[in-house]
């Protein structure tokens, strides 16, 4: 119970903010965003806003289609936070006068082969089972939907809830959003905890919490694309597509302006490299999905890292031994489609003090150090829900 540890807005503390929030990528500037609007006086410190993750994130709002085995905890939280976004996404573009690239033409999952076909039918099953809107297509519809897709391509299934917006949109608007409300942005990192005095400091520094905190926070890397036509004009497709392509997992995401997005490895490495091998296999897995790619101009290739935590669900909530300090972060694949719910509720905590009973599994705590080991603590997973 966190009641009466917080700041009153209504502090006669004129200098002091009542909130520090560290890092302003999505996470940290929806936070800010909510509370300011709230009454609260809110900083946010970072150097480089935005240049985390989600500078390079595709956008997906995903929670069907990454709706994955083991992980029905946090398929709830995702379908919880996504079920937030038309509202979320309305109100910023009414506070800002920003479009934000939310588009809900909905996602189709396709495999390019036989053997593609057969795991993605296992994965829309497994979905199908926990009540999720997952329709297959017959090759006939899929092509009715898309007619870009290659004829090799041997079957679908929509998921029509599942939408997309675009990070590099989102969080300039989250930041004029969080400026309007009152939210002043610090340009300096902070190298350890006790340089920041607020009531109440939430670390939201992506894989920047890590060092901070001590919380298992690990980079996981993303290599990722950007092809634009030459010509200029709109891809030939409305859907997210994610396929399986001989084996290669890859998604593309169109964007109104004529960008299309294709993405992306998954490594545990720390570096932001980006390696001719990574580039290969993704453009050879989209072009065999969707020819027309392979006129497109390859504009961009980038690499990210994902906060990536021990059971791939986000930490938010006090740490164990700092009630005044909140983490809001770890939020690994998820970030973007998590950043209703993670703001709507880190915000009600600082606010009201007392945790939403959504936060219980997410909480710091739940990585028990088991022992001395060299290079740091072992970490289990034992009594964490997510497992
Ligand atoms: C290739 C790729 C594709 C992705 N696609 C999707 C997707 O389709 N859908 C989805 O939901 N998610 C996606 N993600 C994940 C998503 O980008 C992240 O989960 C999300 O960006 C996390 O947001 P964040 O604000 O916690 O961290 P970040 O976006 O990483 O931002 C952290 C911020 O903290 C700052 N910071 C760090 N350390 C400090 C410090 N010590 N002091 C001050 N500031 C600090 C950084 O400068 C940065 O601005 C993708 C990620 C990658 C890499």
């Amino acid at each position: 119970m966190l009641t009466g540890r917080f700041p009153s807005p209504l502090s006669s503390d004129r200098v002091r903010p009542d909130v520090a929030v560290v890092g302003a990528g999505p996470i940290g500037l929806a936070i800010a965003w909510r509370c300011a609007a709230r009454g609260l006086r809110v900083v946010v410190h970072d150097p480089a806003p935005g240049s985390g993750a989600s500078a390079v994130a595709a956008g997906m709002l995903s929670p069907v289609a990454e709706a994955y085995f083991g992980e029905r905890q946090l398929t709830a939280l995702l379908l919880a936070s996504a079920a937030r976004w038309p509202a979320f996404a309305a109100e910023l573009t009414e506070t800002t006068g920003v479009e934000i690239g939310y588009r809900t033409e909905g996602t189709l999952m396709v495999g390019l082969t036989g053997d593609d076909l057969a795991e993605a039918r296992r994965l829309w099953a497994y979905q199908q089972g926990l009540g999720l809107p997952v329709t297959p297509l017959r090759p006939s519809e899929l092509r009715d939907r898309e007619p870009a897709l290659a004829p090799r391509v041997r079957g679908g299934a929509l998921a029509p809830t599942d939408h997309q917006v675009d990070p590099r949109l989102l969080v300039p608007a989250l930041r004029t959003a969080a400026r309007r409300a009152g939210v002043v942005l610090v340009p300096q990192p902070v190298r350890q905890l006790s340089d920041v005095d607020a009531g109440v400091t939430v670390v939201a520094a992506g894989c920047g919490a890590a060092a901070l905190t001590g919380l298992p926070v690990r980079p996981v890397k993303g290599q990722i694309l950007r092809l634009r036509a030459s010509d200029g004009v709109a891809p030939g497709f409305r859907h997210v597509i994610r396929g399986y392509a001989d084996g290669e997992h890859v998604y593309l995401v169109p964007r109104a302006g004529g960008e299309v997005v294709l993405g992306a490895t998954v490594e545990e490495r720390s570096d932001t490299t980006v390696t001719a091998g990574a580039v290969q296999r993704l453009l050879r897995a989209g072009v065999d999905l969707l020819p027309e790619l392979a006129e497109y101009d390859l504009v961009e290739a980038v690499a990210g890292l994902r906060p990536g935590t021990p059971d791939n669900a986000p930490i938010l909530g006090p740490l164990p031994d700092r009630p005044d300090v909140l983490a809001a972060t770890g939020h690994h694949r998820h970030g973007i489609v998590l950043t209703p719910i993670t703001a709507d509720l880190i915000a009600d905590l600082v606010l009201g003090g007392v945790p939403d009973p959504l936060l219980t599994p997410l909480r710091a705590d739940r990585f028990r150090p088991a022992g001395a080991a060299v290079g740091g603590p072992e970490l289990t997973m034992e009594g964490s829900p997510w497992s």
